[in-house]
């Protein structure tokens, strides 16, 4: 798996950066838009349109056979939640992940956020799964190694007394959504590949008030809580360069 693993053309980083660049904005503009009431078809919708708007094509639509646009999970649904008729309610937590291609690049990254008046441990849960994105971004470093960065979200994330998500990973991206390697979040130091210039991961950390243990639905994509609990998902997609870790969707 290891030597699998592309390294990058500084044209590549380029497109690479471009669609980053515009997936950001059209992120930029959901957020803006989210709104209690909306349904999560509503949301898939604006997604699609926004994206399509900026000359990108939506990278998970029909991807294995995904209905949407866009992931859209609430609450208790971890990630791959597929748009429907479920209306987005105060105090839900609403996560978002979207990816697109453009001119032959993928990008990737997603967001959770409450609506409206949420619950405090809920509030906490979104800050240590963003919290936990940043440290394990901080180490996509030259010559550490990737579990490093699985290593720091899941010891920051178990010290907030979360659970940090087995069952998904994140991943390296490119020229395809989904390229090696897998990037769990979680395991031991130290271990695995070591980093270098022009790799480009999508690290993803999903953390769950309880149980780290998730179930799909019979849908075959919806991905929730084995206890019921609600869960948090950031992503971004991130490149290994000589100066540090460069994030490509913000
Ligand atoms: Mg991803």
């Amino acid at each position: 798996m290891a030597n699998s693993i592309t390294i990058k053309t500084l044209q590549e980083l380029d497109s690479l950066r471009r669609a980053g660049k515009t997936l950001s904005a059209v992120v930029k503009d959901i957020k803006r838009s989210l709104k209690i009431g909306m349904t999560t078809r509503m949301v898939d919708e604006l997604a699609d349109r926004l994206m399509r708007e900026k000359g990108a094509v939506p990278a998970f639509k029909g991807y294995r056979g995904f209905p949407g646009s866009a992931c859209v999970s609430v609450n208790n649904e971890v990630v791959h939640g597929i748009p429907g008729d479920r209306i987005i309610k105060e105090g839900d937590i609403v996560s978002v992940d979207v990816g697109i291609v453009l001119d032959g690049f993928y990008s990737d990254t997603a967001f959770s956020v409450g609506m409206g008046k949420v619950d405090a441990k809920l509030k906490k849960l979104l800050e240590v799964t963003e919290e936990a994105l940043r440290l394990g971004i901080a180490q996509a470093r030259v010559d550490n190694h990737l579990s490093d960065i699985s290593h720091a979200v899941q010891k920051f994330v178990e010290g907030q007394h979360f659970s940090v998500v087995r069952d998904f990973v994140g991943h390296g991206i490119g020229r395809k959504l989904h390229e090696d390697p897998e990037i769990p979040n979680f395991g031991p130091p130290h271990q695995g590949p070591v980093l270098k210039e022009g790799m480009v991961l999508a690290i993803e950390p999903m953390v769950n008030l309880g149980t780290w243990q998730t179930k799909v639905l019979e849908d075959g994509w919806t991905v929730v809580t084995a206890d019921g609990k609600h869960s948090a998902h950031f992503e971004h997609t991130v490149a290994v360069t000589e100066k540090g870790p460069e994030i490509l969707t913000q």
